[in-house]
């Protein structure tokens, strides 16, 4: 047996013998995943929000005050989880700290949550702009986007949309800021053969990001165009 058939042997026989950790609170895994039970059962899940934009609220609503005055451009939303303890650590861990364990975790919390409103034909990960991609060594909505489309049978393409300018890192930015940030920000390169896409993004902020996508795909001829999260962050200062 050659270093490299010992090693892989080594890592799978530990598999076998060492149950995985939580990556919250390092207890031990449940069905072995990397996330114990308690920790799975208190992930946010998205129960009451708006029906449009899926913005947590304490009863959900089918159009949120936002909604009304502002058309998104979508049909579908699928927007699982809010955007809190203890899924925010473990995003936390997946975008800025390269574990992809952690995205692992996420995409199989995210198919227990199953099934979407409707089937879309083709999944279309938000793109990271390449130095961003660069930088990461991935991008985390492809990540999220490959387990859904093999639990889901839909081929996922990410050679569809694509930045057309950098922008800056959402995150840091109010939400007028976040709109003229990304707006022009994303092109499709290539027209998809199928008519029903759903867009797929790991946190949907204010929607800013998704709606761009969404408009670039309807604008290029697309018939239908879904949105795909997996979680949603609450408004500013709670959820009164
Ligand atoms: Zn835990
Ligand atoms: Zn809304």
């Amino acid at each position: 047996m050659d270093a490299s058939r010992l090693t892989q042997w080594i890592a799978a026989a530990s598999r076998l013998v060492l149950p995985p950790r939580c990556l919250v609170c390092s207890d031990q895994g449940h069905e072995a995943r990397e996330l114990c039970r308690a920790c799975y059962a208190a992930l946010p899940r998205n129960l009451a929000c708006c029906g449009r934009c899926a913005v947590p609220l304490p009863l959900p609503v089918p159009e949120c005050d936002a909604c009304q005055c502002e058309s998104r451009p979508w049909s579908d939303l699928w927007v699982p989880f809010e955007y809190a303890w203890p899924l925010d650590a473990l995003e936390t861990r997946f975008k800025f700290a390269g574990s992809l364990a952690a995205g692992r975790v996420l995409s199989d919390a995210w198919i227990d949550e199953g099934p979407p409103p409707s089937l879309p034909e083709l999944l279309l990960p938000v793109p990271l702009h390449p130095g961003r991609l660069r930088s990461r060594g991935y991008n985390q909505a492809l990540e999220l986007a490959r387990p859904l489309g093999g639990r889901y049978r839909i081929p996922v393409a990410h050679d569809v949309l694509y930045r057309a300018r950098k922008t800056d890192a959402q995150s840091e930015l109010d939400a007028a800021a976040r709109l003229g940030n990304v707006r022009g920000a994303f092109a499709v390169r290539r027209v998809p053969a199928q008519n029903h896409v759903a867009i797929v993004d790991d946190v949907m902020t204010t929607g800013a990001t998704l709606a761009e996508c969404a408009k670039a795909l309807v604008a290029a001829g697309v018939e239908r165009v879904d949105v795909w999260a997996l979680a949603r962050t609450p408004l500013p200062g709670g959820r009164s």
